[in-house]
């Protein structure tokens, strides 16, 4: 089980970057409506950013999903605690990703879509 101290902490780092990667998704929402409405000679480089943008916006959805998975573990008591086996997810994994809601072999797994 991770201490609650230590929750308590990985708490408050999931909020801020929750707060974060919230602004940074309504920048860039912000900017794609700007680009749509840009005038045609514009409208080349414009496209270019606008598919960059819609990027950025899927991974900082993944990112914002993964972090209220961990919020709400959090405050079931079950963080800390791999959601495909129920094994304490290891202390390094989540030293380095707080949001972490999987064991690295869980994770793995998923990935390759076992
Ligand atoms: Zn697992």
């Amino acid at each position: 089980m991770v201490e609650a101290k230590r929750v308590e902490r990985e708490k408050k780092y999931l909020w801020q970057e929750r707060t974060q990667v919230m602004s940074e998704l309504a920048h860039l929402r912000e900017a794609i409506q700007v680009q749509i409405n840009a005038a045609p000679e514009e409208a080349d480089a414009e496209i270019t950013n606008r598919e960059t943008n819609i990027i950025l916006i899927g991974i900082l959805e993944r990112r914002l999903h993964h972090l209220d998975t961990a919020l709400q573990a959090i405050e079931r008591g079950t963080y800390g605690v791999c959601m495909r086996c129920g094994q304490p997810i290891e202390a390094e994994r989540l030293a380095v990703r707080p949001e972490a809601i999987l064991r690295l072999a869980c994770q793995k797994a998923v990935e390759a879509g076992k």
